[in-house]
């Protein structure tokens, strides 16, 4: 269906707003427009962004930042893309780590040694779920500094190209 993703954006922030403010980190975001329509399978791209946005707070310690935007990605003239970035300045990903967060059950060293236990299958699930809109996850970190996900998705997406389950 279309769907807005600033709306669905908006709606998420504000639902884990408060595991911010319990560490005291900013959450800020940035929309290029007020509506930017994308077919999509709500359920999963909601999926999707908590995913990722539950990570960027659970991986900055107390006082951090999580920075959100939502632009729209253009080629010759045309909107091709809909770039979704969270940014963290938190604990970073080790080189090591990084090709592997992906994959199922995967956890980097530092979160294995934290006392609260994930299952590793956040970002497999994360990646699936915008796979499967024919769009993709890249991500940039480094160990101390912070770390970067851009989800690109489709802007205009064929009609019923997602399985339904
Ligand atoms: P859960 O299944 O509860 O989400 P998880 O958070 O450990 O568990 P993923 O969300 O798949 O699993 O993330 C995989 C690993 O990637 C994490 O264990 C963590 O090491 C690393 N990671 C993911 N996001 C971040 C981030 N924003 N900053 C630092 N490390 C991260
Ligand atoms: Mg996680």
């Amino acid at each position: 269906a279309m769907e807005n993703i600033v709306a669905i954006m908006e709606e998420l922030i504000e639902k884990i707003q408060f595991l911010a403010e319990d560490k005291q980190i900013r959450l800020s975001a940035y929309f290029s427009e007020d509506v930017i329509e994308v077919s999509i399978e709500k359920h999963r791209i909601v999926q999707a962004l908590y995913n990722i946005l539950i990570n960027a707070i659970h991986y900055t310690n107390n006082g951090g930042q999580v920075q959100i935007r939502i632009e729209r990605v253009m080629k010759d003239r045309q909107v091709e893309h809909v770039r979704i970035m969270i940014e963290d300045n938190g604990i970073g990903i080790p080189d090591e780590d990084l090709p592997h967060i992906f994959n199922r059950f995967y956890r980097a060293d530092h979160s294995r040694t934290r006392p609260n236990g994930g299952t590793g299958l956040g970002l497999a699930i994360a990646q699936q779920n915008i796979l499967v809109h024919q769009g993709w996850i890249e991500v940039r970190s480094k160990a101390g500094e912070g770390t970067t996900f851009l989800i690109f998705l489709p802007f205009v997406a064929g009609p019923a190209m997602c399985s339904p389950n």
